[in-house]
């Protein structure tokens, strides 16, 4: 009878383990599911199409940049020209004016004449100087105007090419959102098993330790720090009742035994 007594208290005892040994398996599921979602996430982040969004949006400011500069010169040499064309027909005016009076032989004495004449004169020169200087504007709007065409057809390609890449981008990020919300679905399923203080304390160690909260043992190492665990400590953590929580020493991880197969051997 009391060897009865004693196996039946054992199953008891042994009862409320069944369920703590499938909570650590549970919880090294989840970690492997959390850790998936973390890949995801990477991927995600580091997208080529998120690098070419990037370098076309550089792009296309720098040739707005240099289309806004172009134009502005070009506004400059513009009004340049526009000075230059009013200060020309005003000279030209004067001129004809005077001439208009000296053939009109209104000029009054030959002293008004002589100097009306020199004023035309003067006045002819100052033409050519505007005139001069007309062209040596119009010459240098003639490349501007090149140089800024072309800049605009490369901007307005460069914004083609970044409406591609950003749809693109769109594309691909919509296809990692749809395996990760895969992955989270099933997550979340795995997290509702596991038993809330374990998973709070798997949460608060995943926080802390770059996203490992729960290991298991490889080769007599911690697959969470890979640093290999003292012997005594091993032979220690094997014959800890399963049921029982156990940190590895060197990183504070949850350290997982059940299922680690090449250990138990
Ligand atoms: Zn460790």
């Amino acid at each position: 009878m009391p060897t009865s007594d004693s196996d039946l208290s054992r199953t008891e005892a042994s009862e409320p383990d069944q369920p703590t040994i499938s909570q650590l398996s549970l919880l090294l599921e989840l970690q492997e599911e959390d850790l998936a979602l973390d890949r995801l996430d990477y991927r995600r982040r580091e997208l080529a199409e998120r690098g070419a969004v990037a370098e076309l949006g550089a792009r296309l400011t720098e040739l707005r940049a240099r289309v806004a500069e172009a134009q502005d010169q070009r506004d400059k040499l513009a009004t340049q020209q526009l000075t230059l064309d009013q200060r020309s027909e005003a000279v030209g005016a004067r001129i004809a004016a005077i001439e208009q009076r000296l053939r009109s032989g209104r000029a009054g004495s030959y002293r008004d004449e002589q100097a009306m004449g020199e004023e035309a004169e003067s006045l002819s020169h100052q033409r050519r100087e505007v005139e001069d200087q007309e062209l040596e504007v119009m010459e240098a709007l003639e490349p501007l105007d090149a140089e800024l065409a072309s800049l605009q057809d490369a901007a307005s390609s460069a914004a083609e090419e970044l409406a591609l890449a950003r749809e693109q981008l769109q594309l691909a990020t919509a296809a990692i959102d749809l395996e990760a919300e895969t992955v989270r679905a099933a997550r979340d399923q795995l997290a509702e098993r596991v038993a809330p203080e374990l998973s709070a304390s798997y949460e608060r160690l995943r926080a802390k330790l770059g996203g490992i909260g729960a290991a298991h043992l490889v080769g007599g190492a911690c697959s969470g720090c890979h640093l290999q665990i003292p012997a005594g400590e091993l032979h220690r953590l094997r014959h800890a009742t399963p049921d029982s929580v156990v940190y590895c020493d060197q990183c504070g991880r949850i350290l997982i035994m059940a299922g680690d197969h090449t250990d138990r051997q």
